[in-house]
């Protein structure tokens, strides 16, 4: 029922001139008509995952089949070889048709895109360089047969925001670590063959040091994990984030996803991978605003009234548009200048990118059940979950509306390494 894309209204730049843009091709291009192939089912079965809080294990599976679960595995690993660009689009086109794939499906993407030529681009020695290649051929290997990684960092606390170490702990054991600690809100709770857990190397009796992050990939069935917690939140449901519980979790060597302290160097240096859920509610926004124009039309199965003829709608819809348009502008910049050591103006128009995406995602939704009026608003339609739903986009951490705020106001204010004193 989400539709397929308007072709008579005005639309902002979902297809063709966001491949231009961000100076992308005709594999881009094969890879949005595929998503737009199975997006109209993903759409379908996201009335009963949002009804039941449920996985969209089906629409993984379509995935699967149609070779996405490798789409950043490079291609001598037996992947895609999708770039950051032509990642974003595609997560931007599967929000389109469903935010809680998309929103889940990052957090799988991420555990590939940020070890490959993210984690090349790094100053590592040989012997890292070697050791890294070695194992992340292990899990490309896996992607590649159809598994599922998830990204589970949250840990109620400050360490996801990026201002302490993680409370969860890697200590030394023959052959590889064994962890402990607790991960909150881990999407793909369940679904995931693998966890990307990120933890800090326990040394001794000094304090915990971000310096010692480290990225692992600790296996759903291992002994001495749990998930724990019901989960039935506002928006994202299908997103199934519960909590995990690492107790004594043995974790071999090869589960590193990146060698040991990496993990801070690639978070300073490539501050772009912190945006990449702006795709899923980049799409979200255009799904909400194309519906309403479908509404006020008359063309919504079932609402064959017309309402577009009242300036007020007209108005509304502008408003929206203007909205989506800018939050296009400033993401296919801010994606088109996503590398290492960006300047300090690319790193700020990321953070207004990730706040501008995130806080109009939820405007335009807002606005879209406003002008489509009460009927909109019934669960046999799609409005009322794209609006709970687009409530968490700001959520996300590390990089939440709020913390973009505080970052953009506080960088704007004070030169490095200036103080009040
Ligand atoms: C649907 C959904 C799916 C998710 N999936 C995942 C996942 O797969 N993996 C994962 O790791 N996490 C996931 N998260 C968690 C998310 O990234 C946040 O970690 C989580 O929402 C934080 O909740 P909290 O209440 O503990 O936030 P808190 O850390 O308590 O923060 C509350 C608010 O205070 C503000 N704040 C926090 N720290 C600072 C600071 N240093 N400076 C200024 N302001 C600050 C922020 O605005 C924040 O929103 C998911 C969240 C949702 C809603």
């Amino acid at each position: 029922m989400n539709g397929t894309a308007s072709e008579s209204a005005t639309t902002a730049p979902s297809g063709a001139s966001a491949i231009r843009a961000l100076g992308l091709g005709e594999a881009a291009a094969g890879l949005l008509a595929a998503i737009d192939r199975m997006g109209p089912a993903f759409a379908e079965r996201a009335f009963r995952h949002d009804a039941e809080a449920s996985f969209p294990a089906e629409n993984y599976q379509d995935l699967r089949q149609a070779g996405f679960l490798k789409l950043c595995v490079p291609k001598r690993h037996g992947g895609l070889g999708a770039d950051y660009r032509t990642y974003m689009l595609v997560s931007q086109r599967i929000g389109f048709w469903c935010a809680t794939t998309a929103n889940t499906f990052n957090m799988h993407v991420a555990n590939s895109l940020w070890t490959a030529g993210l984690v090349d681009e790094l100053d590592l020695s040989a012997e890292e360089r070697a050791a890294h290649e070695a194992r992340r051929a292990l899990h490309y290997g896996r992607m590649v047969d159809g598994a599922v990684y998830a990204q589970p960092f949250s840990e109620a606390s400050s360490a996801a925001a990026g201002v302490s170490p993680f409370g969860t702990m890697a200590s030394r054991v023959e052959g590889g670590y064994r962890l402990n600690g607790r991960k909150i809100f881990a999407s793909l709770s369940g679904a995931a063959d693998y966890y990307g857990v990120l933890c800090t190397e326990a040394k001794g009796e000094g304090a915990a040091s971000r310096r010692d992050t480290m990225f692992m990939a600790v296996p759903a069935n291992a002994e001495g994990l749990s998930i724990v917690g019901d989960w039935d939140p506002l928006g994202m449901r299908g997103t199934v984030s519960r909590t995990l519980l690492l107790e004594d979790v043995p974790v071999p060597d090869e589960a590193q996803l990146m060698p040991p302290g990496i993990y801070i160097q690639a978070a300073t240096r490539w501050p772009h991978m912190f945006m990449t859920l702006t795709g899923t509610y980049l799409g979200l926004m255009q799904a909400a605003y194309e519906f309403t124009l479908r509404y006020l039309r008359g063309e919504v199965p079932g609402m064959p009234v017309k309402r577009r003829m009242y300036p007020t709608k007209q108005i509304a819809v502008a408003e929206m548009l203007v909205k989506l348009e800018l939050a296009w502008a400033i993401w296919l910049r801010a994606v088109a200048e996503a590398r290492l050591d960006p300047s300090a103006e690319e790193r700020a128009r990321a953070l207004a990118c990730q706040y501008t995406v995130m806080e109009h995602c939820n405007e335009v939704c807002r606005l879209a059940i406003r002008t489509c009026g009460g009927q909109s608003m019934l669960k046999s339609l799609p409005l009322e979950r794209h609006y709970r739903d687009s409530r968490c986009g700001s959520l996300m951490l590390p990089w939440t509306a709020e913390i973009c705020m505080d970052r953009l106001g506080h960088g704007a204010l004070y030169r490095k390494g200036e103080t009040d004193e």
